[in-house]
């Protein structure tokens, strides 16, 4: 057989969990035309792969580049952790199917989140979207239709339930953005319009998601009024009840050990549990740091996001409710303390970006809250932050063995929840991949068909990614070649934006984007399933 790349001798982690085989593998076009012994094949081209691993492609099931990748299609902070595949449209917040008015409106809000593309593509509806997408960039993309568009584009940026007429239109809008190819349906419960929504609104919408075969996708619920003891239990405990009265399945976003919470995440996933129990299908995603990055609009009560952007940027230059804003900043169940800001808007001032939040409002002589509105005003909403991580005794020895047990669990997968926005980055952006591969074989155990399983098949089959994530003839020839003692991050708190290394051959659809280490300039990703 001729075939476009021959890989000989590779250590094969396929994807499924089996465990690893020596095994030459060829390419033909985009897809694996054999696996075995193939002494008798020809290609064009032929890697020597002795000593190390070819595994399926990373799918990062959690990635903020519904902007950015209209701007830059090939980002090497993907690629270079060895990702072919990224999951958009998360948290709810993204942009189609949108109206041109509300997409407008939206992308100003989620400026500093997202970023919001030089690009001038332009498009209505989730195919339209999506096709910005194919055969552009370097990597994969899947959709997930966001919470937000079914609520702005039926009952504005308001706080008001979705019902009657409007929870209808919401449904048929769900159901046609599944028929263009959204693989899930996503919320973000500590982010907006999608906060306003009731628990029995999530339920009618999925609904639709489990009519379709496709997972409901939750940021769980973090501002409460009341405020209750642990938001994270009763986040969890609201997403399960959806799954439940819906019949969708419940993909958890971002769900990693926060060591300042719990102690044991065993007791904190025990209703988890007790749903695999009665056969319902929940699965979770982590990424190996103990903190996250957000958009400083996080830090504003439920009531000041009411009207979008222009009615926010209104409130805070008016003065209007200015002590209220500052100490309901400050209680808010993800508070802003410590927080450094990531982005800005205007550009990476050297003044402000990498400061912590209680750093300038010190230098500024005024509260925290009074800090974040200051600078949304000064930046027209477009901040991005990153939370401080916790600091106690022993943290990263404790985290790091919680990420590990979680993995062992097999309900996880790894979303790094990258934004590659951010001027000074999460280290999550650059290293989520190889850091799980690190800490596994830095505790002595790497159980590689494992952990290439949480990164690879598992979630193609939980997102119906058909022919992605398994080695096998016929499944697209998305692969990694890697030595599994070198595949290492480098980013970290201190010094975020170092690239990941050991990944030294990443094909999508049979084309090489990395090459001895190195990304190429090839864009053959497309928009899947
Ligand atoms: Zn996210």
């Amino acid at each position: 057989m001729t075939g476009t790349v021959l890989i000989r001798n590779a250590k094969l982690v396929d994807g499924t969990g089996a465990p690893e085989r020596t095994s030459d593998l060829l390419i033909i076009g985009d897809r694996i035309a054999a696996i075995g012994d193939l002494a008798g094949a020809e290609a064009a081209h032929v890697v020597d792969a002795a000593g190390r691993v070819l595994s399926p492609g990373f799918i990062d099931t959690h990635v903020h580049t519904d902007m950015t990748l209209l701007d830059e299609p090939v980002h090497a902070c993907f690629l270079q952790q060895g990702v072919t595949t990224v999951i958009q449209g998360q948290d709810g917040l993204s942009y189609a199917p949108l109206s041109p008015d509300v997409l407008a409106m939206y992308r100003r809000y989620l400026a500093g989140l997202n970023g919001n593309a030089r690009s001038d593509a332009t498009w209505s509806s989730v195919a339209e979207y999506r096709a910005c997408f194919d055969r552009t960039v370097s990597m994969n993309t899947a959709y997930c239709v966001p919470h937000a568009a079914a609520r702005l584009e039926t009952v504005g940026f308001h706080d008001v339930p979705l019902d009657g007429d409007a929870l209808a239109e919401a449904r048929r809008l769900l159901e046609v953005a599944f028929e263009e190819g959204a693989v899930g349906f996503s919320t973000g419960l500590s982010y907006f319009p999608n906060t306003y929504g009731p628990t029995d609104e999530h339920v009618a919408l999925c609904e639709v998601a489990a009519a379709a075969g496709r997972p409901y996708v939750t940021h769980v619920r973090s501002v409460f009024d009341p405020p209750v003891d642990d938001w994270l239990a009763e986040g969890l405990a609201e997403a399960l009840e959806i799954g439940r009265r819906s019949g969708a399945a419940v993909h958890v976003s971002h769900f990693g050990p926060k060591p300042w919470r719990y102690d044991r995440p065993e007791t904190l996933l025990a209703p988890v549990d007790r749903a695999h129990d009665e056969g319902r299908a929940v699965t979770l995603e982590l990424y190996p740091y103990p903190s996250g990055n957000t958009f400083l609009l996080i830090y504003l009560p439920p009531w000041a996001h009411e009207g979008g952007p222009d009615a926010i940027l209104d409130l805070v230059r008016s003065g209007r409710e200015r002590e209220r804003l500052v100490r309901e900043i400050e209680t808010n169940s993800i508070p802003p303390f410590g927080t450094t800001i990531a982005y800005l808007g205007t550009g990476p001032d050297p003044e402000i970006l990498g400061r912590t939040l209680d750093d300038l409002a010190a230098s500024w002589d005024v509260p925290v809250g009074e800090a974040v509105l200051r600078l949304l005003e000064r930046e027209d909403l477009v901040v991005g932050g990153r939370e401080a991580p916790p600091s106690f005794p022993n943290r990263d020895a404790l985290f790091h063995e919680q990420v590990l047990q979680l993995l062992e669990r097999g309900d996880y997968m790894i979303g790094s929840d990258g934004i590659p926005v951010a001027q000074h980055p999460h280290p999550r952006t650059f290293g989520s991949f190889p850091k799980v591969i690190r800490l596994a074989r830095e505790a002595g155990r790497p159980d590689l068909p494992a952990l290439v399983h949480a990164m690879t098949g598992f979630p193609a089959r939980t997102f119906g990614l058909r022919d992605r994530g398994e080695l096998r003839v016929g499944a697209f020839a998305d692969l990694a070649l890697w030595h599994e003692d070198r595949l290492t991050d480098h980013a970290s708190y201190d010094d975020p934006a170092r690239l990941s290394t050991g990944i030294d051959d990443l094909w999508v659809n049979g084309e090489a984007v990395v090459q001895d280490g190195t990304p190429t300039a090839a864009r053959p990703g497309r928009a899947v399933p």
